[in-house]
């Protein structure tokens, strides 16, 4: 069987955990400070805020931001649920730009038609780790006074012009096992803005910056010295996870680039893919499951369903016609790619693809 994902645990994780445990703090203390200020020199923001999932970073971001009741964010409708929810937990309300076919991130010249004088932020998703458009989508923010909330939640790395992810706007990241690094379950917040930060610090602790003094409601979103442990050896590792994966993807590309009835991913000239995941569109996608099937091949739909077309998100009233994202929806299939496959793995996942065409 060959898996879609495999995180990489390892000695060095079992180690630093095993200190975390003997040294008796194993809620949020030393190591998460320490794991802030390295992943924040990482991405080069000033502030990192670690939570304890992707998810409670983009909610914690967003409240941070002040966004609420009332208040509109533009956002793509092809990504995990969590991208919408965060909004909707605030108050706010989700409103869907198409996506760019070729990127499969929210196309930036769709999103000016759906300003109104709600919007307050533009939330791009850096979809399976390829950065979104952010020229375009900063410009549009600044002439608008909108916030930007980048989920990074798939893009640990990933660099538009030279310049990471997550240091554009407020960036949110996960640190689920299956994502380019990983805590357990947990996520971070990357920020230049101090009041962003103090604030997300907040949120993250019951609304307080004193012991028993609180000044607005906040959550318990703490991350544990035990993840963000796991996390200080990981992110050590990132940049040598992200070259094999990136060896990886090119290798598929080279089989895949001139095939018929299969469009391999495509990494813009002035952008750095981090490939979390290797996602192809085919004509035929029942056949080519069948094939990986047959093969014990696993693999993923990401994402079957766009947010607008989620059972939840109809009850809400959503009526949009995102073509683009719905057929998208029907044609896409995440191909193994993570660090840990090997050359013989990769000529299996080939092979059993172009099987899989050629039925088609
Ligand atoms: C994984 C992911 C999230 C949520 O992260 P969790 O850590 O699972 O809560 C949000 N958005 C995107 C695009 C993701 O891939």
């Amino acid at each position: 069987m060959i898996n879609i994902a495999k995180p990489d645990i390892g000695q060095d994780e079992i180690e630093a955990v095993t200190e975390v445990m003997k040294s008796g703090m194993i809620a949020s203390g030393p190591q998460v400070t320490e794991f802030e200020k390295e992943f924040a020199s990482y991405i080069g923001t000033k502030h990192a805020v670690a939570v304890n999932s992707g998810t409670a970073a983009l909610h914690a971001a967003l409240l941070a931001n002040d966004i609420g009741k009332g208040d509109e964010v533009i956002t793509t409708p092809f990504t995990f649920i969590a991208t919408g929810n965060s909004i909707l937990f605030t108050g706010a309300k989700p409103v869907f730009a198409d996506i760019d076919p070729i990127s499969f991130n929210i196309d930036p010249d769709l999103i000016e038609d759906k300003i109104t004088d709600k919007t307050k932020a533009i939330m791009p998703v850096h979809l399976y780790g390829n950065p979104a458009e952010m020229k375009i989508i900063m410009e549009i923010a600044d002439e608008y006074d909108l916030a930007i909330i980048e989920d990074a939640c798939q893009a640990h790395g990933a660099e538009y012009n030279k310049k990471k992810v997550g240091s554009f706007g407020c960036g949110a990241f996960s640190f689920y096992p299956t994502k380019n690094m990983t805590t357990g379950e947990g996520g971070i917040i990357t920020t230049n803005d101090d009041e962003v930060a103090e604030k997300a610090r907040m949120i993250r602790a019951h609304g307080s910056r004193e012991r028993y003094m609180h000044e607005m409601l906040g959550y318990n979103l703490r991350m544990t010295d035990i993840s963000a442990a796991i996390g200080r050896v990981q992110l050590k590792k990132l940049d040598t996870y992200i070259q094999k994966r990136r060896d990886n993807a090119r290798l598929l590309n080279e089989e895949f680039g001139d095939l018929e009835g299969i469009t391999a991913p495509v990494e813009d000239t002035n952008a750095r893919h981090v490939y979390h995941q290797y996602t192809v569109r085919v004509k035929n996608r029942t056949k080519v499951i069948e094939s990986l099937k047959d093969s014990d091949i696993g693999y993923g739909i990401h994402y079957p369903l766009p947010l607008h077309k989620q059972p939840y998100y109809l009850s809400l009233g959503y009526k949009d016609n995102l073509p683009l994202s719905e057929k998208t929806a029907e044609e896409v299939i995440s191909l193994p790619v993570h660090p840990a496959l090997g050359e013989s793995e990769l000529l299996q996942v080939i092979k059993a693809m172009k099987r899989g065409l050629s039925n088609s």
